[in-house]
């Protein structure tokens, strides 16, 4: 450990939703390893969630703290405790969230300013991030936990609106200036970009996108070799600037790391494993769709039948109401699929899945968490898109990696909300194209390349490892700096 006058003392402010904390929880691990002490502010709630990642950490000589701040949840008409539960992934309650993640920012400024730590990384969401780390004279960094794309193209949205240029919302349209001629419809962007209408979560967006002007800068759980020509489009044609220090999943190289990442898993690590090992290199199709989306009964029996159809072995994880959970199956799925498939409601050890060597593709539903880990297990992706960043990341594995292939999801739906039907025709043919056959052979053989890649970069002198040292080097530099004042 260093000693105390040179240490970096790194606040680690994430918003509380699975998808942005287990990053970032990664991120402040990486920090800490190299000697950074770690400081997490969370909710109580979140908190309870993440502890034994923190024993653990704190365990392996590392060093982490975690700070508690109550969630305004009632001081905007939500429920105690409301950030754990199910209720924030629902659109109409974004409002209330947002409003939410702006009252923190007195209680937040509280704590720091009682142990004013050298820099604070904060989810881009805190749109008050940068002001309250100025007060203070510490950089802030961004964390927006998106791929390089989906910023890069975000931004070509805003700046040239190439969405007018189109007669109707599922006509075709290229992005401009953007590298590798991507093309998306209007469809597939989010309502307030698409029709110009305004809401309160695209208000904060716009809020937290000057606030990231403002910082020091921002990081990206990405690597350069991955996303080339974009990190060079932000850095050189947006003129931002970041650090690349993914994929930070790969700094759990250790079972125990694997499973104890965000909620508890719902099945034990060893009967997981038992049923993988069961199975041949390659042969499962495994199906998540992250911590958020919630099916309807109809779509699922889609997936159902799609996945049957395909002929693969499955291992599906299913989440939604315990209303949902009998109801939808197909007659005699379950025993039909018996020894092919095994569904597992709730919450999956991911991590420890994708790195499993009879595992021989995802269908997920791109957000980047997903995206990246499957990338890092060298894992082609079955893509099923449907909101916030996932059709530019969408993108990035069909067309600019050639590691996926498209369910042909048409349409934004938030949280999966509404979303147009996709049927098991459709799923059937992606399963397959990914799974069996020549062009799987393909996809495979190119992401266990991507897979050395995504290694190489976080190992040492890698682009990731890289970045960081200088990220860190740069932090301490302002440090000394503002300690000399
Ligand atoms: N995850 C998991 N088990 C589950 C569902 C999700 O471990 O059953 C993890 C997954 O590994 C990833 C994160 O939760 O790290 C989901 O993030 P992502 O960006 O893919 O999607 P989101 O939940 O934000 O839509």
């Amino acid at each position: 450990m260093e000693n105390e006058s040179n240490q970096l003392h790194v606040s680690f402010l994430p918003v509380p939703a699975q998808g942005h904390m287990i990053p970032m929880m990664d991120i402040a691990k990486a920090f800490a390893t190299r000697g950074a002490k770690i400081t997490v502010i969370t909710s109580p709630a979140f908190a309870a969630i993440f502890s034994k990642q923190i024993e653990r950490a704190n365990q392996l000589g590392l060093e982490f703290h975690v700070q508690t701040v109550k969630f305004p949840s009632t001081e905007v008409g939500m429920p105690e405790g409301w950030e754990n539960t199910d209720a924030v992934g629902y659109s109409h309650n974004l409002p209330k969230f947002a409003e939410a993640l702006s009252l923190l920012r007195e209680p937040v400024l509280h704590i720091l300013e009682k142990h004013i730590p050298d820099c604070l990384v904060t989810d881009f969401f805190f749109a008050w991030a940068a002001d309250v780390a100025a007060r203070l004279k510490i950089p802030r960094l961004a964390f927006g936990g998106t791929s390089i794309i989906a910023v890069c193209a975000g931004e070509v949205i805003i700046r040239h609106q190439p969405q007018k240029g189109v007669s109707c919302d599922s006509e075709t349209f290229l992005m401009p200036h953007l590298p590798g001629d991507i093309k998306l419809t209007r469809n597939q962007l989010p309502p307030h970009s698409r029709q110009e209408v305004e809401t309160d979560f695209a208000e904060l967006a716009i809020k937290a996108f000057a606030s990231e002007e403002k910082s020091f800068g921002s990081i990206f759980n990405s690597f350069y070799e991955l996303e080339k020509d974009y990190a060079d489009f932000y850095r050189n044609v947006l003129g931002k600037k970041a650090w690349h220090i993914g994929p930070v999943s790969l700094c759990n190289s250790d079972t125990a790391d694997k499973v104890q990442r965000g909620k508890e898993a719902s099945v034990s690590r060893h009967e997981c494993l038992r049923w993988l090992d069961s199975k041949k290199p390659n042969s499962i199709v495994y199906v998540c769709f992250g911590s958020i989306v919630r099916f309807s009964s109809q779509q699922l029996v889609e997936i159902a039948k799609g996945l049957e159809a395909s002929q693969q072995d499955f291992l599906w994880i299913v989440k939604g109401d315990k209303s949902q959970e009998q109801d939808w199956l197909p007659e005699g799925f379950e025993e039909r699929m018996d020894g092919k498939g095994l569904i597992i409601r709730g919450w999956a050890p991911q991590l420890l899945i994708l790195d499993h060597e009879s595992i021989g593709g995802f269908v997920t539903h791109c957000g980047w968490n997903s995206t990246l880990e499957s990338i890092s297990a060298g894992v082609p992706m079955v893509t099923w898109p449907m909101f916030s960043d996932q059709f530019y990341n969408e993108k990035l594995v069909v067309q600019v990696l050639g590691i996926g292939a498209s369910v042909g999801s048409t349409s934004y739906a938030m949280f999966g909300e509404g979303a147009d039907l996709v049927s098991r025709d459709d799923i059937d043919k992606a399963v397959r194209r990914v799974m069996a056959g020549e062009e799987a052979e393909v996809m495979r053989r190119r992401a266990k390349l991507i897979r050395e890649m995504a290694r190489k970069a976080v190992a040492e002198g890698g682009s990731s490892d890289s970045d960081l040292t200088s990220l860190i080097e740069k932090l301490k530099q302002h440090k000394a700096a503002r300690e000399s004042k």
